[in-house]
């Protein structure tokens, strides 16, 4: 039978992991942030010296590596190092979408993804969530707003950690990563057919989980 599953997609800024976090807070739901996994994995193999184009190598390491997704209030282990507050960095954005092209990559975590959402009732957040992981969940949510709003968010949230870049660099990245998620071969970034596009420049992060939530409780119900 196929899992209740919210997907949320979007780019870079547009408030997916809020949105999910908050709605896997209100409904009950298990909250997988696919984009944390891909920087976790980037990191280890970045660390590791491994090429993003070398598939061999990259797949005896996805075999024998450790990943741990939400174990404890942490969100990510690899190889028993607790991964969740480096992968936040900026210099790792860049890195994940790198990586995240790979195709070894990319089939490694579909089916992780895909064997803990079949578990429970999940909200999963990603690039390409309601297109590839999971074509059939229940509700598909695209997820938009300004590339201004977006890096002003990126910027914030940064400077918060500690790390501080100026506003134009902030959002030429995130445009570069858009160009890149969007436009690469396997699993680009976009929109689902039959998901629901929410622009959040606008409302508040209360007024989209409220919209969310109702649209799953009549999906839920159907
Ligand atoms: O969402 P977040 O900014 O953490 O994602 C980092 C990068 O990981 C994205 O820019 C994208 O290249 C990659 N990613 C992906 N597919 C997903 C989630 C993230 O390719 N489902």
């Amino acid at each position: 039978m196929t899992p209740k599953v919210i997907a949320i997609d979007g780019p870079s800024g547009s408030g997916k992991s809020t949105v999910a976090k908050s709605l896997a807070q209100e409904l009950n739901l298990t909250y997988l942030d696919t984009g944390a996994m891909f920087r976790a994995i980037a990191l280890v193999l970045n660390e590791a010296g491994i090429e993003a184009s070398a598939d061999d190598t990259i797949e005896e390491f996805l075999g024998k590596m450790q990943f741990d997704y939400g174990r404890d209030e942490n969100l990510v282990y690899i190889n028993q190092e607790n991964l969740t507050e480096k992968i936040r960095e900026h210099s790792v954005s860049k890195l994940a979408s790198i990586y995240s092209q790979n195709k070894k990559v990319r089939s490694y975590l579909k089916e992780l993804q895909r064997k803990i959402a079949s578990e429970r009732e999940s909200v999963l957040e990603g690039r390409d969530i309601g297109t590839v992981i999971f074509p059939d969940a229940s509700l598909k949510i695209y997820l938009t707003a300004t590339s201004e709003v977006r890096a002003k968010r990126r910027y914030l949230e940064l400077l918060e950690k500690g790390e501080s870049f100026s506003l134009e660099k902030i959002m030429a990245d995130i445009e570069k990563r858009d160009f890149e998620d969007k436009n690469r071969e396997i699993a680009p970034l976009k929109k689902a057919k039959d998901a629901i596009q929410i622009d959040s420049d606008k409302p508040t992060i209360e007024e989209i989980v409220k919209q969310i939530s109702i649209l799953y409780s009549k999906v839920k119900v159907s």
